[in-house]
């Protein structure tokens, strides 16, 4: 083990533009502040529609011509591997810049959302020359193939719940097939995506390959939607704002993929391990503050386990005291902002109002006098009508509802109108694979939560989304395919 203390890098508060951080054309920045403390962190450079354009321009010219166009495919792979050995390495210190931005525990951003990352770029680099092409034994007065050929300029717009894990998702298997990237972080959490530009050019990414241009969503990313020279949008964030990109990219025909929001069912039925159903229901939502897309914020449990169920939840609920989120030790770290904070407390009034029976937390709380932190809050006689079971809090308050059967279990899961993820928590094995197939959900656990795989496509059914991000589905997105027709006569 280092003994070395971990050190904070230096930090990019510039626009990443063709290989260079550079400020603003208008010289405007935007404050980023660690919700933990409130103290600003840094003023980052806001982008203009100006500097948009110049990073589009930037971004279309290494895509048509140059060094990164000209490259062989096992070339940008490797960059990409060289890049994730590189953020495997500093894994510590890109988790510190993720945990001041985002208030989530060093535990998760070091030890997990880092590697996980960096085995994403890893996944995809060594993705880079396997993919193949089709030929069609149709006819014998011809040869018929397919290319698949990278799309172009891909706009990037990503959520502040796991900032550079979710971007990585769309930036790996974009560069791994040759498109270039423009990139637009969420304005509360961009540190760790202009550390990363740093990273992917001392990996040898060439200038224009990938672009960082940070500035308000409905400023920067409205444009990225409407801009006729961005050939795709990949969007992580609200259904709300899925909706308005999607218009927004329906002027240019733009290809789009949607990673949405959720309010994912977590069902345990009565012959489930009721020790591992807990531990698991914990964890589904109050991993990253519950400031999850995927968090299992439904519990639903079968009538005749509840009470069982539910006190040794409430009980793992209550030890979960929010604290330092860069102490290793801390599991609940501060809420993102102030703003969210408000919003988590508004639905836990709603719960109240609406007649929910609150089992733990439920308060706003602080560290050492600061902090926009949220107890681990449990929700009890939550029924499928009300607030706190239909519209994604994004924090950690847990809703639990009651059923009665199989068929019932299945109808309140699939009761809302996300379907991001699911979970089935029982030692039936045909039960479990045939609740799996009725959840409308693009991911279904059984008998554990909130694992991923770089190989496992993750994405939404129904107002979750579109689109699939990992695995080869991921390299589907990044391509478009192109038909050729040989004559051989
Ligand atoms: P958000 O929709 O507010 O913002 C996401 C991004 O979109 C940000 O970069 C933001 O600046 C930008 N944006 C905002 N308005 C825009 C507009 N009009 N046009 C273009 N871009 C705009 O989401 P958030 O609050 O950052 O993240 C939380 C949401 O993200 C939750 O709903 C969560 O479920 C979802 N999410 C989904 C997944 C998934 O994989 N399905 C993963 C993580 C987060």
């Amino acid at each position: 083990m280092s003994t070395e203390a971990p050190t904070t890098p230096k930090l990019r508060t510039d626009l990443f533009l063709d290989g260079k951080f550079v400020p603003s054309s208008s010289g405007k920045r935007f404050a980023t502040v660690n919700p933990a403390t409130g103290e600003t962190i840094a003023q980052v450079a806001e982008a203009e529609t100006e500097d948009l354009d110049r990073a589009v321009a930037g971004a279309r010219q290494a895509f048509e011509s140059g060094p990164w166009a000209a490259m062989k495919p096992r070339q940008r792979g490797r960059i990409l591997t060289r890049a994730a050995e590189l953020l495997l390495s500093r894994a510590e210190d890109f988790g510190r810049v993720e945990t001041m931005d985002n208030g989530k525990p060093i535990f998760e951003s070091a030890k997990i959302d880092m590697p996980a990352a960096a085995e994403c770029l890893a996944y995809f680099g060594e993705s880079a020359d396997k993919l193949y092409g089709d030929t069609f034994p149709a006819r014998p007065d011809a040869m018929l193939l397919t290319l698949r050929e990278p799309v172009g300029v891909v706009g990037a717009i990503t959520p502040w719940n796991f900032p550079l894990l979710q971007a990585m998702w769309k930036i790996a298997p974009a560069l791994a097939l040759g498109n270039t990237v423009v990139l637009k972080p969420a304005s509360v959490t961009p540190l760790t995506s202009l550390l990363f530009a740093e990273l992917l050019t001392e990996a040898g990414l060439p200038p224009g390959a990938f672009q960082v241009v940070p500035g308000p969503g409905a400023v920067i990313g409205r444009a990225m939607a409407e801009h006729p020279g961005i050939d795709k949008i990949s969007f992580t964030g609200e259904t709300e704002t899925g909706k308005s990109i999607l218009r927004a990219a329906a002027g240019t025909v733009k290809r789009v993929s949607m990673e949405l929001g959720g309010k994912s069912p977590n069902l345990v039925f009565a012959d489930a391990d009721l020790d591992a159903a807990a531990k698991g229901a914990i964890n589904a939502i109050f991993y990253g503050k519950g400031e999850l897309c995927s968090a299992g914020s439904r519990l639903l449990v079968e009538d005749s386990v509840h009470d069982a169920l539910i006190e040794r939840v409430v009980d793992r609920a209550k030890k979960m005291t929010p604290g330092d989120p860069m102490n290793p030790k801390t599991r609940l770290g501060a809420l993102v902002s102030e703003k969210q904070r408000d919003t988590v407390a508004g639905y836990v009034e709603a719960g109240k109002r609406e007649g929910a029976r609150l089992l733990a937390g439920g308060n706003r709380a602080s560290v050492e006098g600061k902090g926009a932190f949220f107890e681990a809050t449990v929700f009890d006689e939550v029924t499928p009508s009300m607030t706190i079971a239909r519209e994604e809090i994004f924090g950690p308050v847990l809703a639990t509802l009651r059923f009665r059967d199989e068929a019932e279990a299945v109808a309140i899961g699939n009761s809302t109108i996300y379907g991001l993820a699911a979970a089935v928590w029982t030692r039936d094995v045909k039960k479990a694979l045939r609740t799996a197939k009725q959840l409308k959900a693009g991911t279904v656990w059984i008998n554990t939560y909130n694992f991923y795989d770089p190989g496992l496509p993750f994405g939404g059914y129904k107002e979750s989304g579109f689109g699939r991000e990992r695995g080869r589905y991921a390299l589907e997105e990044y391509t478009q395919v192109k038909s050729v027709w040989i004559d051989l006569t």
